[in-house]
């Protein structure tokens, strides 16, 4: 399989190369040159079939020139064998109609672990092969950061670097990620926002010849291994639920459009999907994008959903690109002008290629916490903040109420304890697999906002490429 750059002109690379890269050397993000489709009888064929076994028929033709089946297999049993519970990502009924799709029994409790397990695995692998060195420069509203800290830490090969916008991650949160005193990791809290912390990342991957002198990379979900990763737990729920006989709806709470892009990509594979509702907290930039094209940069507003608290979707580009008729040239010249203006319409091509498959709503904390509400009384569920997002939107969906309605259950509750306790009454507690996490030494650098501050940290403290 060969990638391809949503910008036009990066050279077009194997997966091996993609997953190294994360971004594209023309600041574009990489796609498959085209979608693999899976018949009627293959996704029947998955009926029955564990998590890893689903996972390496989904992944498999994703991965094809890179890694060998039995490869794959061996990743896979590598990176699920972490999770917690024997379905990886099992399916909880709340009433006839809404399930959960609980994708937080992971190490770090919510479901970036399902993509950077496996990431942080490929990455062993490839590194192996060819004796080389990376840095992962990322950026973190919260869970991503701890989830890629946990997948390479003290993994010989690879240096971290991950910054976060001082005060506003959880406390488990934040000490999930600094509290693990790995040699290879280096935890930065930076006065600004989650969008400051990632347009910092950009201006490093921007900056060829320090890209190139550290060999950096992306865990962010511009990295086309994590959204590959995502698509599977789609097909494995879709196949619980009566796919390919029906059509299932996927309610996603989303802030970078990489877990409903995944839902996407299994669609244009053939999977049978109702919609994807696209669910926004009051930062609503997809929101406005997919209901009136309007796709303009607003204030981040903090709110007890801090993994949603975005304004720039990086992911969007992707189905911007795929919907809109793969025209790398017209838009990186849209994206060019989105940079300089914060502000761009989508095209009628976008909008109607958007349309089929999405459909959108923005949750306000009062909708949020009415979900919370309806969760614990209806079927006695605690969920967190995200997973409510997207369960409000999921009851607003506007369907033939035969087709089962799966929301994407994003983190465990207990990541935000708060926030539940309010909402419910209930405070959940830390699951022990985590352990003393309160008690546990901190370690974090605090620098401002500034790419000078930033680079001098890194350059100061990673291992230059030979
Ligand atoms: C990252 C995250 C999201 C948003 O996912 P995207 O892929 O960025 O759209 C939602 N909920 C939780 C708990 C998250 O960690």
């Amino acid at each position: 399989m060969q990638y391809v750059s949503t910008r036009g002109s990066a050279p077009a690379l194997g997966f091996e190369d993609v997953t190294l890269a994360g971004l594209a050397s023309d600041g574009g993000l990489y796609l498959p040159e085209s979608w693999p489709s899976f018949s009627a009888d293959q996704i029947r064929a998955l009926s029955g079939l564990s998590y890893v076994e689903t996972a390496v028929r989904v992944m498999a033709p994703f991965v094809a020139g890179s890694l060998s089946e039995a490869e794959l297999r061996e990743l896979c049993a590598a990176a699920y064998g972490r999770f917690s519970h024997d379905a990886v990502t099992p399916l909880v009924q709340l009433d006839h109609r809404h399930w959960l799709l609980e994708l937080f029994h992971g190490p770090t409790l919510a479901f970036k672990d399902v993509a950077l397990q496996l990431l942080g695995q490929l990455f062993e692998r490839f590194l192996s092969r060819r004796d080389d060195h990376l840095t992962i420069v990322g950026a973190t509203s919260g869970d991503t950061g701890s989830a890629a800290i946990d997948a390479v830490a003290g993994r010989e090969k690879i240096d971290i670097f991950m910054l976060h916008p001082e005060g506003r991650v959880s406390d488990v949160q934040r000490r999930q990620m600094t509290t693990v005193l790995a040699p290879n990791v280096y935890n930065i809290a930076i006065d600004g926002s989650f969008d400051d912390a990632q347009a910092l990342v950009k201006a490093m991957f921007n900056d060829a010849a320090f890209a190139r002198r550290f060999n950096l990379s992306a865990v962010n979900s511009i990295n086309w291994a994590r959204l590959m990763a995502q698509v599977v737990y789609y097909f494995y729920a879709a196949v619980r639920l009566g796919a390919p006989e029906r059509a299932i709806a996927f309610s996603v709470p989303t802030g970078n459009f990489g877990d409903v892009f995944a839902g996407y990509v299994a669609a244009k594979m053939g999977l049978p999907v109702a919609k994807l509702m696209v669910a926004t907290n009051v930062n609503d930039i997809l929101h406005r994008a997919l209901a009136d094209g309007d796709y303009s940069q607003g204030q981040v507003v903090a709110t007890a959903t801090p993994s949603m608290d975005i304004q720039v979707s990086s992911n969007f580009e992707r189905l911007l690109f795929d919907a809109g008729g793969r025209d790398g040239k017209a838009l990186a010249e849209q994206m060019k002008g989105f940079e300089a203006s914060k502000a761009m319409r989508l095209t009628n091509a976008q909008r109607e290629g958007a349309s089929a498959l999405f459909t959108s709503a923005r949750v306000d904390a009062d909708a949020m916490t009415m979900a919370m509400r309806w969760a614990y009384d209806a079927a006695g569920q605690v969920i967190d903040p995200h997973s409510a997002i997207g369960l409000a939107a999921a009851r607003a969906i506007d369907l033939d109420p035969a087709v089962p309605v799966v929301t994407l259950a994003t983190a465990h509750a207990a990541k935000f304890p708060t926030a539940v306790e309010r909402a419910t009454g209930i405070r959940p507690s830390l699951p022990s697999r985590v352990g003393d996490l309160f008690a546990r030494e901190e370690a974090y650098a605090k620098l401002p906002g500034t790419f000078e501050a930033v680079t001098a940290y890194v350059a100061e403290r990673a291992t230059p490429r030979a």
